[in-house]
């Protein structure tokens, strides 16, 4: 039947015409397409190139147009996958400045910084605010041992060590950097000097606990803390103490680092190995202060007073033995020993005396203490296995803190008072700069003799 319409030639000449073109058009976007398909083919597979050359896996699934993700259109299948990658971006905030405290007295001047008391206008918190003393920075930058201070202070956070709040920085232009922590009413040094008597024996196990505890939590954070001593533990009404002054604190690795500065610890609760010229020195530094700080605690008085750092070591001597190549192998070869002269083996009398020093003490106690204040570093325990000590099992047990009494707390009014003793020693100064006797020079050919409570110490 032929068309209504194409009644003539012409017309179907025309019709013709029309459908070869329609055929045209259609083999023309057949073959569009087909080039479109062959591209987007070539693409996925150069992208699959690429991303194997960069160490990803290929997506088999990934579309040939990249789809922008938004949280809305991640897909939720190969979650895992596509995950983006997010970090948290570093909360940086200015330092506050110490204009909003008030300060409200001055509580002490230690080695490194002044210590006040002070009130948060904003919140009339009390607090302790210590000035850090950067003068020791030699190029006018800030002193690395600042650094460490913050720096040991915020990786310690711990029921019984201080807390650092918040580091505050001094008026528009004058470098001042402060420390605000928790206040705490005493420290042990200052507490024992205006007491009549000792603590009690279940009062110092319960003091000694806390002081292991801080001191096991900075070894197992790799912390040595370097000035263990009364005056660096304070006491609140609740007959809890705290750490504080990291301001010799360093981080240290195992083995420990070689080349550690020498001068630590203050002279009275310094090791024999710091004493003897150790360089490479580890966690038992802190211990044997912590005995030094336990034999304290019994007596009411430091354990050992040294004058200058010979006559520190005679008497240690004195009380905890001359050491021998059995007892203490290799420690002659300690800078300083060498040019040592002790009694032989033979005539030393001198065995450890702890044991008749702390007669009331229970032979637990007094094994405790002797281990502690072992000359040879490797025999004292750490602060865990003190922790685990028979003496703290044993009667009279540890005393709650809630049952302590209370004092009158000197740091809440004037400065405190205390009886001389030594500082720490001056960081980053080299051994006898701090007016103590040079032990060192001493020990270079000088014949020397210190007399020391009936024990006698030759230097040649
Ligand atoms: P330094 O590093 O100068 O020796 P410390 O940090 O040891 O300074 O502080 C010196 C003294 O200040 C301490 O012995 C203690 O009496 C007092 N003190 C330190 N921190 C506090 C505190 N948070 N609360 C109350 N008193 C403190």
């Amino acid at each position: 039947m032929t068309s209504r319409w194409a009644d003539t030639d012409e017309d179907a000449a025309e019709d013709a015409r029309r459908k070869a073109e329609k055929a045209e058009k259609k083999r023309l976007k057949a073959e569009k397409q087909r080039k479109a398909d062959e591209e987007a083919q070539q693409r996925a597979a150069a992208d699959a190139k690429n991303d194997a050359l960069n160490g990803h896996e290929y997506d088999h699934e990934r579309p040939s147009k990249r789809r922008r993700l938004s949280h809305d259109n991640i897909p939720t299948t190969h979650e895992e996958e596509r995950k983006l990658l997010r970090f948290d971006a570093p909360a940086w905030q200015p330092c506050r400045s110490v204009e909003r405290f008030d300060r409200l007295n001055h509580i002490e001047e230690g080695s490194y910084g002044f210590v006040s008391r002070a009130k948060e206008e904003a919140t009339g918190e009390i607090v302790a605010i210590k000035k850090l003393k950067l003068d020791a920075a030699r190029d006018g930058g800030f002193p690395v041992t600042a650094l460490r201070e913050i720096q040991c202070l915020r990786a310690s956070r711990h029921r019984h060590v201080v807390d650092l709040r918040e580091v505050v920085v001094g008026g528009s232009g004058t470098g001042d950097v402060y420390l605000v922590m928790e206040f705490l009413e005493h420290d042990l040094k200052t507490l024992q000097e205006d007491m009549d008597e000792p603590f009690l024996p279940s009062e110092v196990k319960t003091l000694l606990l806390q002081l292991g505890s801080a001191v096991e939590f900075l070894h197992d954070h790799w912390i040595l803390h370097r000035d263990l001593k009364t005056s660096n533990i304070l006491m609140n009404n609740q007959g809890e103490i705290k750490l504080a002054d990291f301001g010799m604190a360093r981080f240290c690795g195992d083995p420990a680092p070689v080349n550690l500065t020498q001068l630590v610890v203050t002279l009275w609760y310094r090791s024999p190995e710091l004493l003897l010229g150790t360089s490479t020195y580890d966690t038992a530094v802190d211990m044997w202060s912590v005995g030094c700080v336990f034999g304290e605690l019994l007596t009411k008085k430091p354990l050992l007073q040294g004058k200058n750092e010979v006559d520190q070591l005679s008497k240690i001597f004195e009380l905890c033995g001359i050491p021998t190549e059995d007892t203490w192998p290799g420690f002659k070869r300690l800078p300083n020993a060498r040019s040592l002269r002790l009694p032989s083996n033979s005539n030393n009398a001198h065995g450890p005396i702890v044991r008749s020093r702390f007669p009331t003490l229970t032979n637990a106690g007094a094994s405790l203490l002797s281990s502690l204040l072992s000359l040879n570093p490797s025999n004292r325990p750490s602060a865990k296995e003190m922790l685990q000590d028979p003496y703290f099992q044993q009667d009279p047990r540890p005393k709650p803190t809630a049952m302590f009494p209370t004092f009158p707390s000197k740091a809440g009014q004037e400065k405190r008072r205390r009886q001389a003793s030594p500082n720490a020693p001056i960081r980053g100064a080299a051994p006898g700069l701090q007016g103590e006797m040079d032990f060192s020079s001493i020990f270079n050919g000088r014949e020397e003799e210190e007399k020391g409570g009936g024990f006698q110490l030759k230097v040649v």
